[in-house]
């Protein structure tokens, strides 16, 4: 007798939603879901395990529940004169996000979000048993502002998500609209910055918002600029009323010591793990440039991916490049694919694999 899913008393909003799966292959050129490329150095790897050690001796005690040190040192490394209580940091971004919609989301409440977008923020909203509204982007994946001020007045989200870079998009958001959609927000705006340090040049960061609206989130996290996405660090800045609000629904201890330790001593080595943005950055731009000069449509990114098309048949492409050992990510809008700015060799087996794929070369 087969005893399946639909055999437990799962949840009726639950039936039939599908896990988050970005496909993970044992491929050599591994370029889907918006890791930095550059492992930790062996010094570094290092330093880590030093620490970890130290944490070690200390593991049969409850770690700090309210990791100080590390938002001390994530406070530091924000500046715009983010204080310690000023932010939150959890097992990911993604634990923070939930424990925003934990605290202000649930049952009768809605939370809004912007198309294409992060496939995250609605599958944390229902899972919290929040209603998910989408608003279409328009053509440019920009925010058109006058739609949002539109949904707003009409759902009343006690959540609204911005997401700037955007993903799959790479798109930026200006901040005199993310000022325009808080002060029209009735609850707290979350603007999702895990791309924030690939930014271009001139992008401004939400974190100069914060003291003017004490209902705007900044999140960020660990797992992209950074090269820790296996750490898993996620972290946010926000008025301190925000942290205490979370503090209501935290497991308590759900930072171990372990991640702690990890995290604090990769932030005093924050220069050494940026180090590489610079150099992404710039195979970001050549890659959108020679992604335009052999004929593909592509959205301006200021994050560490990009999003080409069109295609008919964009599953198709995405199967022959898979073939070709290059692992990218079928996601956006319809005819679209997202491909991870990796190292500049990884970056050249994806474009010589593309040029195959599409009978260019
Ligand atoms: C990758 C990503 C995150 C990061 O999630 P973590 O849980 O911190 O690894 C958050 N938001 C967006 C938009 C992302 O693309």
């Amino acid at each position: 007798m087969s005893f399946t899913l639909n055999d437990l008393p799962l949840r009726d909003d639950l039936r039939g939603s599908s896990p988050y799966g970005a496909p993970q292959l044992d491929v050599p050129v591994v370029l889907n879901t918006n890791e930095n490329p550059h492992a930790p150095s062996p010094e570094l790897a290092k330093a880590l395990a030093d620490a970890v050690s130290d944490a070690a001796l200390t593991l049969n005690r409850y770690p700090d529940r309210d990791a100080l040190a590390l938002r001390g040192a994530l406070a530091d490394y924000l500046g715009h004169g983010v204080t310690t209580d000023q932010v939150w940091a959890a097992n990911g971004s993604n634990e923070i996000l939930q424990q925003i919609l934990q605290a202000f989301g649930g049952p009768g409440r809605v939370a809004l979000g912007f198309e294409p977008s992060y496939s995250m923020h609605p599958i944390i909203t229902r899972g919290t048993n929040t209603e998910w509204v989408a608003v279409p982007r328009g053509d440019d994946f920009a925010v058109d502002t006058d739609a949002a001020l539109a949904a707003i007045a009409e759902h009343r989200p006690s959540v609204v998500f911005l997401t700037s870079p955007n993903n799959p998009t790479g798109t930026a958001l200006d901040l005199d609209d993310v000022r325009r959609i808080a002060e029209a927000a009735p609850g707290v705006v979350v603007v999702d910055e895990a791309y924030a340090e690939f930014r271009r040049e001139g992008t401004p960061s939400a974190l100069t918002l914060l003291e003017e609206h004490p209902r705007v989130i900044v999140s960020r996290t660990m797992s992209k600029a950074f090269a820790l996405a296996g750490a898993r660090v996620g972290y946010l800045a926000a008025h301190p009323a925000v942290v205490e609000a979370l503090q209501l629904v935290r497991l308590p201890y759900h930072l171990s010591a372990v991640t702690q330790a990890v995290a604090v001593t990769a932030l005093s080595h924050a220069d050494e793990l940026l180090s590489t943005v610079a150099d992404l950055r710039a195979e970001r731009d050549g890659l959108v440039d020679w992604l335009r000069g052999e004929g593909f449509s592509v959205a301006d990114s200021d994050a560490n991916f990009v999003m080409f098309g069109l295609f008919e048949d964009r599953n198709r492409v995405w199967r022959a490049l898979l073939e070709q050992q290059v692992l990218i990510r079928e996601t956006g809008p319809d005819g679209w694919l997202r491909v991870t700015v990796g190292t500049a060799q990884e970056t050249a087996a994806f474009r010589a694999a593309l040029l195959r794929a599409t009978g260019r070369r």
